[in-house]
């Protein structure tokens, strides 16, 4: 017999770390990063047809400070990484990450000098948007799903800062997009040519 046996009825069981996530998912803040194109879908997922706002998903913030979510919209160009990784790190602990379309993913259609080959080489990504642009409503889809399997689980306690920077340190040592086999998700760099 466990010790929810012996509770009357009417006590809600949960854990700390759910009570956190429940309220972090409820409350997402994205900070505005339009870097292109698909900065027009991003304004779009918050206006009155697709309305993020049904979920309080579209209180975008024009300071880093006040944000927890960074939805990269577009490419980013050499001269612009620095400045998303600083408003990276002006971001408060915890934060998320999503590479929406093609560019920001890997360079899309890109592959010159002055584009970064994937934002995943400047900050860690939780999730890739593919598309060129995505619409509304497949940013609407990756935010829930971000929510549901990150934002939710996200753990608390006296450990998170050491867990937040070992997540971090792994997501950027990890193979960039544009590295990967498009057949076998191997790391193509590892592939000799004969
Ligand atoms: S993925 Fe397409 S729509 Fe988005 S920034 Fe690149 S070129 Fe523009």
């Amino acid at each position: 017999m466990g010790l929810e046996e012996r509770l009357p009825s009417g006590i809600i069981l949960t854990t700390l770390e759910q009570v956190a996530g429940w309220t972090r998912r409820t409350s997402f803040w994205p900070l505005t990063m339009g870097l292109a194109c698909c900065a027009i879908e991003m304004i779009s997922y918050g206006g009155p047809r697709a309305d993020a706002g049904r979920w309080g998903q579209e209180v975008f913030r024009a300071s880093p400070r006040q944000a927890d979510l960074m939805i990269v919209a577009g490419r980013v160009s050499q001269k612009m990484a620095p400045l998303v990784r600083r408003l990276y790190d002006q971001m408060p602990s915890p934060k998320w990450v999503i590479a929406m379309g093609a560019c920001s993913s890997s360079g899309g259609i890109f592959n010159n000098y002055a584009v970064v080959q994937g934002v995943d080489h400047v900050v860690p990504v939780d999730m890739y948007l593919p598309g060129c642009p995505p619409r509304p409503d497949q940013l609407m889809d990756a935010v829930f799903k971000l929510k549901e399997n990150e934002v939710f689980h996200a753990p608390i306690g006296a450990d998170d800062v050491a867990n937040r920077v070992a997540v971090e340190a792994a997501k950027l040592a990890a193979t960039p997009l544009i590295e990967l086999n498009p057949v076998t998700g191997d790391d193509a760099r590892a592939v000799t040519h004969v």
